[in-house]
C-alpha cells in the first residue's frame, strides 16, 4: 500500500496524489470554514489546488526535459511538501542534470510571467503574506510561482540549485567529488535555515532545514553506491547459495521454506535450472490471505524477472532494479541456467561492508564467466 492514489496519466508519467495532501486540503477547508465561513473555505482550497497544480507543471516540466535524454518519469506524486518527480535514472552526464533540473523553475518563471501579463501584479507584501484575502487571486499564484522558483534554487540537495550546483561542481571535479561538495553545501545551508528558524521561532523553517539535511546526506550515499557498484561485478555481489522452489510448489510449501531458511524471497527454478519467477514474502502472505495455502507458486510469484550476467558490473543490476521496480534482479550463465540473484538487502550489505573497508579476496583462479 503506497499511500497515494493515481489521477491520471500526463507525457507517460502517472500523477499520484499522497493521502496527506488530501487531509492538508481538508485542514485548510476547515480553517477557512472557521474564518469566514463557505465563500473562504472554497477561496482557500481553490487556492491550494492551483499552487499544487502549478507544482505538478513544474514537475512535468523535469519528466519533459528528462524524456529528451531517454529517461521516462514513471511516476509524480503530491505531497503536502511538495512534488516528487520519480526519474527512472538519474542523468549521467552533467550537462544534461543542469537541463533538467532547471526545466521545472523555469515553468514557473513562465506562469509568473503570464498571470503578470494578464495583469498580475508582485511585490514584496505579496509574497510575505500570501495568504492574505486582499490580494486578488492572480496576485498570490504570480506570488508563489516567484516564491516556488527562489526556493527551487537554494543551493542544496533536494532543490534544484542542488543539483545545478552539483552538475556544475562534476564538469571539473567528476560526479562523486562534486557530489561531496553539493552535499556539504547543502548541509551547510540546511544548519543556517535551521538556525534561523530556531532563533526567529519559525518550526516550517526548521522542519525544512532537517528535510534538507537529510536529502543531502541521502543524495551522497546514493552516488557512493553507484561508484561502488560500478567496480564490483555481479558474480562477487550475488546471493549464490540458496533454496529455490519448484514450479510445481504450493504456496503452503514456499511458507515451510520461509521458516525453515532466513530467505526472504524464493526463486522459482524448473527441471531445466531455469528461473520462472521469485515468489517474494509478501506475495505470500497475501496469496495465503487471498487464496489460501493450496494456490500454486507460479500463480502468485513475480514473472519476468530482470536478468543479468555474472560478469556485468553490479551498477547494471541496481539500475535495473530501480527502473523495474522488481524485488530482486536474476543472475543467468551463458546456458542460461540460473545461479543467483540480488537484491536491495544484498546491496545494502555489500556497502556496509565497503565502507568498513572491506574488500573480497582475489580469487585463485579466474572467473569462469564472461562479461554478461
Ligand atoms: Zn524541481
Amino acid at each position: 500500500m503506497s499511500w497515494s492514489i493515481p489521477l491520471g496519466r500526463v507525457f507517460g508519467s502517472e500523477i499520484r496524489i499522497h493521502l496527506t495532501f488530501l487531509i492538508l486540503l481538508a485542514w485548510i477547508g476547515a480553517v477557512g470554514y472557521a474564518e469566514g465561513g463557505a465563500s473562504a473555505a472554497l477561496d482557500s482550497v481553490a487556492f491550494v489546488v492551483a499552487v499544487f497544480a502549478c507544482v505538478t507543471l513544474h514537475e512535468l516540466g523535469h519528466a519533459v526535459a528528462a524524456r529528451r535524454y531517454g529517461i521516462a518519469t514513471p511516476d509524480i506524486t503530491l505531497l503536502p511538501i511538495g512534488g516528487l518527480a520519480r526519474l527512472a535514472r538519474m542523468p549521467e552526464k552533467p550537462t544534461e542534470e543542469i537541463v533538467i533540473a532547471l526545466a521545472g523553475p523555469l515553468v514557473n518563471v513562465v506562469i509568473a510571467a503570464v498571470l503578470m501579463i494578464f495583469g498580475a501584479g508582485i511585490d514584496t507584501t505579496t509574497l510575505s503574506s500570501l495568504e492574505q484575502p486582499q490580494f486578488s487571486f492572480a496576485d498570490r499564484l504570480a506570488a508563489v510561482n516567484v516564491v516556488l522558483v527562489l526556493f527551487n534554487l537554494i543551493p542544496a540537495f533536494p532543490m534544484d540549485g542542488g543539483r545545478v550546483l552539483r552538475a556544475a561542481l562534476a564538469l571539473k571535479l567528476g560526479r562523486r567529488r562534486a557530489t561531496d561538495i553539493a552535499a556539504q553545501i547543502g548541509q551547510a545551508t540546511a544548519f543556517a535555515f535551521g538556525a534561523y528558524g530556531l532563533f526567529s521561532g519559525n518550526a516550517i523553517l526548521v522542519f525544512i532545514a532537517i528535510f534538507v539535511y537529510l536529502a543531502a546526506s541521502a543524495e551522497a550515499g546514493q552516488v557512493g553506491l553507484m561508484e561502488q557498484a560500478r567496480r564490483v561485478r555481479v558474480v562477487d555481489a550475488m546471493v549464490s547459495r540458496f533454496e529455490a522452489l519448484p514450479p510445481t510448489a504450493s504456496v503452503d510449501d514456499a511458507a515451510e521454506a520461509l521458516i525453515r531458511t532466513t530467505q526472504r524471497e524464493f526463486p522459482v527454478v524448473d527441471g531445466a535450472g531455469h528461473l520462472r519467477g521469485l515468489l517474494t514474502r509478501d506475495a505470500m502472505i497475501h496469496a495465503l490471505k487471498a487464496s489460501g495455502a493450496a494456490t500454486p507458486v507460479v500463480e502468485v510469484m513475480t514473472k519476468d524477472m530482470p536478468v543479468v550476467g555474472p560478469g556485468a558490473f553490479l551498477e547494471a543490476a541496481v539500475r535495473l532494479m530501480q527502473e523495474t521496480s522488481a524485488p530482486a534482479v536474476a543472475v543467468a550463465g551463458v546456458d542460461g541456467r540460473f545461479i543467483g540473484y540480488v537484491t536491495q538487502e544484498n546491496i545494502s550489505e555489500l556497502m556496509m561492508l565497503g565502507a568498513a573497508d572491506w574488500q573480497r579476496r582475489p580469487k585463485a583462479a579466474p572467473s569462469p564467466w564472461g562479461r554478461g
